[in-house]
């Protein structure tokens, strides 16, 4: 963040605002706590502020201080579409274009409130007054850390902000393994840990969550794995109809899309899951080493992401989409067996 940038968002906040403050759909740990924690801090600052979350979220995610004032908007959204509208402020956190929050996106950009954006991803689109974009850092939490620090107010982190921070930090870096876990990161975390995080109870919050049907789920997908060693490609696919025999809830399918990295030579892992509501298929894409699954979710599944990992989706049929992707490998062979 520029020290004008700083200037401009001490000034807004030396004021009274109301603030909505609000994640990308279906957010993940980095989405939720950033935006709980930066709650927590704007609240102790005297001001009035909202989180309105476009959509719902894991129940592995539901423990963090303050997850009870999350407005979910498909279910609350009289109240919400309310508070946008009186907004005078609104952060966006963890996404960089407004085609992120789903059917939010209308309204937000009917308002006229400031916007500021804190995010981590690549290829920003340009609809805040004050941007604070970087895609080398691990998450939007340690954004959210160093954007406290920028205001001078390192020592206003309490032990629920700790705890959400914390949390976002570990999910978006792998538990502090991917290559966006810097020293820098660490340090963060350290502070984390001394002002309050419990990190032991976090983790478990987090990940011993396991349910029957969720392992056998896992289990289901990783027999679906298709391994294309010639293009240095695993993927997985999971239809609606095994969604439904093994009871799926919303996060059950987090992670799964990482094993096919851990066989060897294997560079770019993918995970297709068949959603029949929305008609789509959700893909996931994980990397390993230069290849950019940011650019292939762009280019070919209306995603993006980060180089190692990215979204995105499909519109066609299971088989269809994943006889395309495959088609597609062939002109990305040299990258993936680089
Ligand atoms: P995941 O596969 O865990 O859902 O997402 C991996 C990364 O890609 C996250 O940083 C997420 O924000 C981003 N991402 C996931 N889906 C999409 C999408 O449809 N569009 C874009 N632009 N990014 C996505
Ligand atoms: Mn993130």
């Amino acid at each position: 963040m520029n020290l004008e940038d700083i200037k401009a968002t001490k000034e807004l906040l030396s004021a009274e605002q109301k603030i909505v403050i609000i994640p990308h759909k279906n957010p993940d740990g980095d989405a939720i706590g950033s935006t709980l924690a930066l709650w927590h801090y704007l609240k102790n600052k005297g001001h009035n502020a909202t989180i309105i979350s476009p959509n719902d979220y894991p129940k592995f995610l539901k423990w963090m201080p303050g997850n009870e004032q999350i407005k979910n908007f498909e279910t609350d959204s009289i109240g919400a579409k309310r508070l946008i509208a009186e907004a005078t402020l609104i952060f966006t956190l963890d996404f960089n274009h407004l085609g992120r929050i789903g059917q939010l996106q209308p309204l937000v950009e009917d308002t006229s409130a400031t916007f500021i954006m804190i995010d981590h991803h690549q290829a920003p689109s340009d609809y805040a007054k004050i941007m604070y974009s970087d895609v080398s850092m691990s998450s939007t939490c340690e954004m959210i850390y160093n954007f406290i620090e920028f205001l001078g107010d390192e020592n206003k982190v309490t032990p629920e902000m700790a705890s959400c921070l914390y949390t976002g930090i570990m999910t978006d870096t792998g538990s502090f393994k991917y290559r966006s876990t810097t020293s820098n990161t660490h340090r963060i975390v350290a502070n984390l840990i001394e002002k309050g995080a419990d990190n032991t109870k976090i983790h478990n919050n987090v990940f011993d969550t396991n349910t029957p049907s969720k392992l056998h789920l896992l289990g289901c997908a990783l027999k679906n794995m298709v391994i294309l060693k010639k293009y240095g490609t695993a993927y997985i696919t999971l239809s609606q109809e095994e969604l439904d025999i093994y009871n799926y809830k919303k996060g059950d399918t987090e992670g799964i899309v990482n094993y096919g990295l851990t066989l060897d030579g294997i560079k770019l892992a993918v995970i297709f899951i068949e959603n029949k509501e929305e008609g789509i298929i959700k893909i996931s894409f994980r990397s390993e080493g230069n290849f950019s699954v940011n650019e292939f979710a762009r280019n070919h599944f209306q995603g993006g992401g980060h180089t190692n990992a990215a979204g995105g989706k499909s519109d066609e049929t299971m088989e269809e989409t994943t006889t395309y992707f495959t088609s597609l490998l062939e002109r990305y062979k040299d990258e993936l067996n680089a």
